[in-house]
């Protein structure tokens, strides 16, 4: 009697363990979850899938992560994969938010759930929701960081300055480009912002597949062709990875010195790299976006959708992708300088202090 007693206490014990932690009773019932990821080539990404991974394991979801690198060919059969092989729900980052059409009709004959994440899918009703950031904030808060460091709201100017776009297939790289121009347009056309090479707007100045190469390039060529007697005193560049090609190709002609000192540059996502080049006075400022934040938002839209209740969204005008308005979840970016990186950084957790030591 009292072994029988024990053993009942032992299982209810083991029990309330199980559905404390929430964990191992779950984990075979609950769904699998489809990622798609565009390119291990970032960090940002590589973070985005860990989190992703993380937060839906926690809530016992089995998850099937791929990065495509940066190949549509290589995405879309991933996400055809996905499909076969029983996902419930799919969670994807576009590297063209284009191409996807065929396989999502597929994904919702089947009735999986598909959530556009950070980038927007484009040109099909098959999409369901969209978890992003603000990303016209994004590019408004390069923009002033600009406006910030080179003093023009002190009257200072005028100022010579180049643009640089993201890749025209991501959609967002349109939300940064007409957010920094909302900012930077009347200065430009009060005269206090020279952009000397005239190469103004998307068509002229995105960077496909946001390749750090590429912008290294095309900055080499405005500096030999429109900046032989003159000097460039500020850069607006969407990415990080693209400040450092961007950079690069500054000090290759002699910028970075006291009688030549570096343009202000602004960047996105907070890269290591990027803010080891923001505190040696390279790079100007990033923009935070707290991929542990859009990782827990992404996760609630997909419970609240295989569970069939009703996904929080807070913004229902703004993304519109050709087909339809895909209602959003955005999230805030936050700008980051030379004096708030460890505050905004370190403090939060998101990195480790010795990381940049
Ligand atoms: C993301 C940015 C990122 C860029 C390049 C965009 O879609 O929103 O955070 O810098 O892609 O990877």
């Amino acid at each position: 009697m009292l072994k029988l007693k024990t053993t009942f206490l032992a299982l209810a014990l083991a029990g309330a363990a199980t559905m404390a932690t929430g964990l191992s009773a779950t984990a075979q019932d609950k769904a699998t979850v489809g990622i798609s990821m565009p390119t291990k080539s970032s960090a940002r990404w590589i973070d985005d899938g860990n989190n992703m991974v993380k937060v839906l394991k926690e809530r016992g979801y089995n998850t099937d992560l791929q990065y495509a690198e940066d190949d549509i060919p290589n995405q879309l059969s991933q996400v055809e994969n996905m499909v076969t092989k029983g996902a419930k729900a799919l969670v994807i980052a576009a590297i063209d938010g284009t191409t996807l059409s065929d396989v999502l009709k597929q994904a919702k004959a089947k009735g999986i759930t598909v959530i556009a994440y950070d980038r927007l899918i484009r040109g099909t009703p098959n999409v369901d929701y969209y978890a992003t950031f603000d990303n016209f904030q994004v590019g408004v808060l390069q923009a002033e960081s600009l406006v910030q460091g080179l003093g023009l709201k002190d009257g200072k100017g005028p100022f010579n300055i180049e643009l640089f776009g993201g890749s025209p297939d991501d959609n967002n790289a349109y939300f940064f480009y007409n957010g920094a121009m909302s900012v930077l347009k009347p200065y430009i056309d009060s005269g206090k912002l020279v952009v000397v090479s005239g190469q103004m707007g998307m068509d002229k100045v995105a960077t496909l597949r946001w390749d750090g190469a590429t912008a290294q390039a095309r900055m080499d060529n405005l500096l030999s062709a429109y900046y032989g007697n003159k000097k460039v005193n500020a850069v607006l560049s969407p990415y990080d990875g693209l400040s450092i090609g961007i950079i690069s190709s500054l000090k290759g002609v002699g910028y970075g010195s006291a009688d030549q000192p570096m343009p202000v540059i602004s960047g996105q996502d907070a890269e290591v790299p990027s803010i080891k080049a923001m505190l040696r006075g390279d790079q100007y400022s990033t923009i935070f976006k707290d991929t542990r934040d859009l990782a827990k938002v992404t996760a609630d839209m997909v419970d609240a959708a295989l569970a069939g209740k009703q996904v929080t969204v807070n913004d229902s005008k703004t993304y519109e992708n050709g087909v339809k308005t895909v209602p959003s979840y955005l999230l805030k970016p936050v700008v980051v300088y030379k004096d708030n990186w460890e505050k905004t950084l370190v403090d939060s957790g998101y990195y480790k202090k010795s990381q940049f030591q």
